[in-house]
Order: C-alpha cells, then structure tokens, then sequence
C-alpha cells in the first residue's frame, strides 16, 4: 500500500495538510535572523490562544517528552516532592522522568481509572513541592479533571504541571484559569503538525522554583529559552524546516478558530463512541465520578471477548486506516482511534464503515 493511502487514525503523528508539507520545503534561513523571529512570534501568538495563557511559551526542538522532561528537570530538585498522579502511560512517564530528578511521591491508579480527588488532596496533605497530571491520557482515553487538580495544586501550594499533549489545540484547556503553572504539548498531535517539536508554557511561579534550583539541565533549561525568547530566538539550532511545518499548522489553527476546532473534535470522538455503543463495543475508561469524561480527541475501546485488539489494529491497516493498539500491558486487550488534528468527519465516517466490515 503506497503511504499516501494511508488514513492516519491513530493518536498521533496525524496527517498534516498539504500546505504544511510544502511549507517544509522552503529554503533554509539564518535562525538569528529577523525572518525567524517573525516566526517564532507569529506561532507564539497563535499558541496563546491555544493555551489561554499570558506566561511564556517556549517552543523546543524535541518531541513531547523533551518538554515533560524540561518541566520536571527544571521545577524539581533532589529534596523535592513531587505527586505524581497515574492512571495510564504517560502519567507512569512523569513518575519516571520525576525520579530522575526529585522525590515522587506517586498516585498509581488502575489505568483508564479515574482519580479519586479526596485521594489526591491526601497526597498533597503529606507535603509536595509538585504535582504532575496527564490532562488527558493517550494510552487509556480518559481525559483527567485538570481544573481540580488545580484548585487542589493552589490550596497546598504545590506547582502544577500538565500534560497536555493530546489536549492542547483539539479540546479547552484554560492554563490561567485552572492555575497550569507549567503545560506541555507536542506538534504532531491536536496541532497537526509534523512530529519533532513541542511546546511549553512556563509561569513566573515556575520560574521562581528555577531560582532556587542548584543546578538547572543544559540543553532543556528553560532560563535559557526566556533568555532567547525575549529575543524571539531560541537559546540552540532550532529544527528550522520543523518550524516551518508548525507556522503554517498554526495559521490553519487560527483560520479555523479555536472553539470551532474543540467542538469539531468533541463532535468527531462523540460519534466514534455512538458508533462503538451500536456495534456493542464498549469504552475503556472507567469513570466513577463526574469529574472524568471520555477524551475527545483519542477514543480507547475494549477488543470483544475473544478477539485481540491487535488483529483489531492489522485488519484495519490492511484496509488503508491506521488505527492503534494498547500500550504496554493493555497490548491485545484494548484498541483506539485517534480523532486529531485536521481529522474530518468524513474521515470519521470511513473509519467507522471499516470497523464495523473487520468486526463482522
Ligand atoms: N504525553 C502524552 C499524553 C502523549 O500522548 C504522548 C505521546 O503519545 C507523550 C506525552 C509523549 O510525546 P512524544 O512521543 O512526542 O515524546
């Protein structure tokens, strides 16, 4: 199958329109120069939106996790505490990178399970410099109660850090409101740009723990990229093409507008699941309260009894529609569909017309 057949349904990288292609392949340009600059400002601006934030934004050249890691390594110092809340793949990712560099003190849900917010508050009770939430977890489909943990992060005084890779430019996240003093999203996700970047947005408060840090990372220290950003410059060699590729991303972000683009993709995610519902697949979360929903951006089903979610995934690819499969211990036992980015309904429609042919 030629790769321009492939439907790209899965939560990320998602297809990228063809302007943002080209766009990648335009002449190099000085990165110190006045064109880049422009840039880097024209997708700040843009990203501001997309975060609801006046902190600064920082745009690194490194995936998601690049960002997760700067987060941490530059907030959390060796006798900090950090609460790390999990309840799926990436939420285990902060507790990893958290170890590296502090104290976790971990929250370890069944994963697709919903936090217990009593319990939370119980963590930061026994004291925490942090807190880490995947504000929506890929791996599992929950989307996890951020404006709550907030609320929870400000009353014991902890920072908030969030994950918001597969949130950030598909769904709201509201990063002043809910008190998000460090965010972090990837390109290739909600943002339909090519995989390779990621964003982070970073708040005084956050920038006050750095101060008081011995020592801060090289490459990812996030003083270095305010230092840059004032200058509208980043502080290394940034992945110029990759930048490109994220302007124009963006300007399709902005053309769209973000409530149209967050009710485009609720509606996407809320007929995949109507679609499960009728073909008697049921969702993979559980959410044992109100304060959890479904994702609107990646849905996670549980494969029928006696059939692999990954024969699930093949059978799909085969069809031309690129699909994923569970991560990690939920390899076989779930499978999900990514509805990010540019995704239309008629891309929807297709997936959903050629999952029901492989459960037949
Ligand atoms: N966080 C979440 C919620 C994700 O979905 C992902 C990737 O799927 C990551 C972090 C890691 O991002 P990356 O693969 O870009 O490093």
């Amino acid at each position: 199958m030629e790769i321009e057949d492939t439907l790209l349904m899965m939560p990320g990288p998602v297809p990228v329109a063809p302007r943002v292609l080209r766009a990648m392949s335009k002449p190099m340009i000085n990165h110190r120069g006045a064109e880049f600059s422009a840039m880097y400002d024209d997708c700040c601006e843009v990203l501001a939106d997309v975060f609801q934030t006046k902190n600064d934004i920082f745009i690194l050249s490194g995936s998601g996790t690049a960002a997760m890691e700067a987060a941490v390594a530059c907030t959390v110092g060796p006798e900090d505490t950090v609460v790390a809340l999990e309840n799926g793949k990436f939420g285990e990712r902060f507790k990893d990178i958290i170890a590296r560099y502090g104290k976790v003190n971990p929250l370890e849900n069944e994963w697709g399970h919903s936090f217990d917010l009593e319990e939370v508050e119980k963590k930061l009770e026994e004291g925490a410099e942090a807190i880490t939430l995947v504000h929506n977890e890929t791996s599992t489909g929950i989307q996890n109660p951020a404006k709550e943990i907030g609320k929870l992060a400000k009353k014991h005084d902890a920072l908030f850090i969030m994950d918001g890779v597969t949130t950030l430019g598909g769904d709201t996240v509201m990063t002043d409101d809910w008190g998000v003093d460090v965010a972090v999203v990837g390109s290739q996700k909600c943002l339909a740009a090519p995989p390779g970047l990621s964003m982070i947005s970073v708040s005084e408060r956050a920038f006050e723990a750095m101060e008081k840090k011995d020592s801060l990372p090289y490459y990812l220290d996030l003083k270095a990229y305010k230092k840059s950003g004032g200058k509208s410059q980043t502080p290394y060699t940034p992945a110029v093409p990759l930048f490109f590729g994220l302007q124009e991303a963006l300007h399709i972000v902005k053309e769209e507008g973000m409530d149209a683009r967050i009710n485009r993709h609720a509606t996407g995610a809320k007929a995949i699941r109507a679609a499960a519902d009728a073909m008697g697949i049921e969702m993979f979360p559980q959410l044992n309260d109100d304060n959890s929903h479904y994702s609107n951006t990646v849905t996670a089903m549980k494969a029928p009894e006696g059939v692999s979610g990954n024969d699930i995934k093949k059978d799909m690819i085969a069809r031309g529609i690129t699909i994923a499969g569970g991560q990690a211990h939920l390899s076989g036992k779930i499978f999900r569909i990514g509805s990010m980015g540019n995704v239309q309904p008629k891309d929807i429609m297709l997936t959903i017309q050629e999952l029901e042919v492989v459960l037949k």
